[in-house]
């Protein structure tokens, strides 16, 4: 049985196109990631275009109940491919501007042939985080969308950006006075769309209905914390009524909106906070991970449970995107390979056989993990017990991504296609 929040926190994807105002609609649970539509004059403009052409192309279908006026032009408001997959449906094969932050820049463009780049491993694991191969009873989630939606087309409809805006300023979308505002987050290329006079905030990927994705488990390059937490302060500043992000519900009412971006932003310092008070003490970043958690304050809103990010992993984060991996700790600066500590474990232990009936009888599924680890490094048959393990650590995670690489790595063990690469 998953977890019950998790399997709740999926009414943040209900598949519906829901009104902001007047001619202005979001479509949620289609996809990973929410599209907007703004309907201008004679035109509408599309606020991000999803993961897939699939999704897209239902989208558009759903939209197209609302107004048939052609799409003028669309706005990515960050680069990430689940918000840029689509646009080729919404262009339609038209030659219209496609705006987006002049800092933007797409992992979809691709490295150069022979660079050095982990490209494998990033594969590898953005397939386990997002759980590509899972069946849908596992893939209950992604943690900001539904983890089952239309998969054809994937990152198959992105088209550059016409136009780079390098600074904060306002805009016409068609007879809709908007504002383009710089706002790095979860991305150094976060641009939202602000509309004054509805008071409704396109906000991109820097707040959904989830603790922040701090640090992405497929592997990401530092997102940088501060700027982040500025940004949602800047946010909070513009008085919006209506808060449309590019996962999950729309937050409607003033206060509401103020207090989910600001808990946020609290949330983020937090972390910081701490973690630079653990790396201060000297403590191993083992103990600064394993003891940090939300002030009681923050703890309790919904919207900053770990559906997405993760605490812990964001103090590691933090740690290592400041001072890099040495914590200070002189014992790091050498190194024992995994079969040597194993090797130097099972001496200890009294043999590998105990290490093995250790790791068959211990209730910490943490620990056993680690045991497992231990035995695989000597070659012993543990890939059953581990994968066991993950199972059922995956069905207490409230973390979606957690979640879906645990079941998907558990496969891969078994030797299972499907969760292959
Ligand atoms: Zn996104």
């Amino acid at each position: 049985m998953p977890n019950p929040a998790l399997l709740e926190h999926g009414s943040q994807f209900t598949k519906s196109v829901i009104a902001l105002g007047d001619g202005i609609w979001g479509a949620i649970g289609f996809a990973a990631s929410n599209v907007y539509m703004i309907e201008g004059g004679a035109s509408v403009t599309i606020i991000d275009t999803t993961e897939s052409t699939s999704a897209a192309e239902n989208i558009l279908a759903a939209f197209r109940a609302k107004t048939d006026k052609p799409v003028g032009r669309i706005i990515y408001t960050h680069s990430h491919r689940d918000h840029i997959s689509g646009a080729s449906v919404f262009a339609g094969g038209r030659d219209i501007p496609i705006l987006a932050s002049a800092a933007f820049q797409s992992d979809l463009i691709g490295v150069d042939e022979g660079a050095v780049a982990p490209n494998q491993a990033l594969g590898r694991r953005t397939q386990a985080q997002f759980g590509i191969g899972l069946s849908p009873q596992e893939r209950i989630s992604l943690g900001c969308g539904p983890g089952d939606r239309p998969m054809e087309g994937l990152g198959a409809g992105y088209l550059e950006p016409t136009q780079r805006i390098a600074s904060d300023g306002e805009i016409d979308l068609d007879g809709v006075a908007a504002q383009l505002i710089m706002a790095p987050g979860e991305t150094r290329d976060h641009m939202v769309v602000w509309l004054p006079l509805q008071k409704i905030l396109f906000s991109g990927d820097n707040w959904y209905h989830a603790f922040p994705n701090l640090y992405a488990i497929r592997g990401t390059p530092y997102r940088d914390f501060a700027a982040w937490a500025d940004s949602l302060e800047l946010l909070a500043g513009l008085g919006a009524d209506i808060l449309a992000p590019g996962h999950t519900m729309p937050v409607r009412g003033g206060d509401k909106v103020q207090d989910v971006l600001t808990s946020t932003r609290s949330a983020i310092d937090h972390v910081m906070k701490v973690t630079v008070e653990g790396m201060n003490q000297g403590l191993s970043m083992d103990d600064i991970a394993a003891s940090i958690s939300l002030p009681p304050e923050l703890a309790d809103r919904p919207w900053l449970q770990e559906f997405y990010g993760k605490v812990a992993w964001s103090a590691r984060a933090f740690a290592t995107g400041t001072l890099g991996w040495y914590d200070g700790n002189p014992t790091h600066l050498g190194t024992l390979s995994s079969k040597q500590r194993a090797e130097h474990l099972a001496r200890l232990a009294g043999g590998a056989a105990n290490l093995l009936k250790a790791a068959e009888t211990t209730g910490d599924l943490q620990w056993r993990l680690e045991l497992c680890d231990h035995l695989l490094a000597l070659g012993e048959p543990a890939e059953e017990i581990k994968a066991q393990a993950m199972t059922e650590l995956a069905e207490g995670e409230i973390n979606a991504t957690a979640r879906n690489t645990y079941l998907w790595e558990a496969r891969r063990l078994r030797g299972a296609s499907g969760g292959g690469v």
